[in-house]
């Protein structure tokens, strides 16, 4: 079968990717984008959809979900190839053609011009508990996170964890549930103080010095039994969800085996957003550069400063000034 060579393959869908995606569209490039995660989004859709984000510019406050919404109704318009729940393992320039080769853990192939590395923090697996025995129950009552507030209404919910996350989401499910209670391993947060405060003042039930030891049910979460940790003493709790919060882990290995330097497990780029490997640039979280913060609109630039020099690369008559967008009858 004769090979469909892309002008821009952007890998990752996060803000950054999407945007990027957008403009990609707006230049006139055949682009795909891939993404190994099932939905489009990034650490938005996958960490916070139902958060509200507040520093979006023009949007004084937007759901993560209306967000990722937005940004694909504003991808689309030029119908780029989406591929999801694909990781790209490899990614090989030929000396032959310089096309980029990439193949995916689903074993395809795709062939592309210009490379944009759009990767957040690499593809992202949330830490689980230790215990085997929570596996049978996920997505049966064990979640890694909460993408939909919905089946947690007039439920008994077990958050565990002290950082950001578990105390947002036990503030957040605290009116609909009918019950929270909150299990901590030290008697010190690492959340916002404002979030501690809230939570002091709230209906959550605080379990400091505690922790998850398992979860027993038929089928689903019916129970879960949790240890004072000096102690040991355990406490079997009624409970139709628990909410874990390890924090997630992040592979970035293979960026080496790609050619790509790195620094700190960031990729360095120059303003024009390239790597060190002509024709691969990076956008968004991944890169450092003096000056650089990991915000979704710095991310937003980025991506449109990658997806426009890589057009450049491509036919270097061609300018990289996009020209406005309000000129174009769309
Ligand atoms: C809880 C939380 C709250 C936040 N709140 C805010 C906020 O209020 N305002 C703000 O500006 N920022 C906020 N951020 C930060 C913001 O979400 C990030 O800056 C933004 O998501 C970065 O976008 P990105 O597209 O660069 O990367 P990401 O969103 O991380 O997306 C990268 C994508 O690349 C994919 N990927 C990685 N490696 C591969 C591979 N090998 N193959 C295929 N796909 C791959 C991943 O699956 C992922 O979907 C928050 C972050 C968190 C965790």
């Amino acid at each position: 079968m004769a090979e469909d060579i892309f002008d821009v393959t952007i890998i990752g869908a996060g803000p950054t990717g999407m945007f990027g995606g957008f403009y990609a569209g707006l230049r006139g490039m055949k682009c795909k984008i891939i993404d190994s995660m099932e939905a489009l989004g990034g650490q938005v859709s996958a960490m916070y959809p139902e958060k509200d984000i507040f520093d979006v510019a023009g949007f004084p406050r937007i759901s993560g979900k209306k967000l990722c919404q937005d940004l694909e109704e504003q991808l689309m318009r030029f119908h780029p190839l989406i591929i999801l729940g694909e990781k790209v393992l490899t990614l090989v320039k030929r000396p032959t053609d310089n096309v980029f080769e990439m193949t995916t853990d689903k074993g395809n192939k795709h062939f592309t011009k210009a490379v944009v590395l759009a990767l957040g923090m690499g593809s992202f697996t949330p830490k689980k508990h230790p215990n085997p025995e929570l596996v049978p129950y996920e997505g049966k009552g064990v979640n890694y996170g909460v993408l939909s507030l919905e089946p947690f209404k007039g439920k008994r919910v077990l958050i565990v964890g002290g950082g950001d996350s578990a105390l947002d989401w036990a503030l957040m499910l605290e009116p609909i549930a009918s019950k929270v209670t909150l299990v901590h391993r030290r008697d010190e947060f690492r959340a916002h103080e404002s979030s501690v405060q809230k939570l002091k003042v709230s209906k959550v039930e605080i379990k400091l010095w505690h922790e998850l030891k398992t979860v027993k049910g038929n089928g689903k979460v019916e129970e879960a039994v949790i240890y004072e940790n000096h102690t040991m003493a355990e406490e079997t709790l009624p409970m139709d969800f628990v909410v874990l919060n390890f924090g997630f882990q992040a592979s970035l290995s293979f960026l080496k085996d790609w050619g790509i330097n790195l620094e700190k497990n960031k990729i360095p780029v120059n303003p024009k957003m390239e790597t060190n490997v002509p024709g691969i640039y990076a956008a968004g979280d991944i890169v450092t550069h003096p000056g650089k913060l990991d915000l979704i609109a710095t991310g937003f630039a980025e991506g449109a400063i990658a997806v426009n020099f890589s057009k450049t690369y491509i036919n270097p008559g061609e300018k990289a000034e996009p020209g406005h967008s309000s000129s174009l009858k769309l």
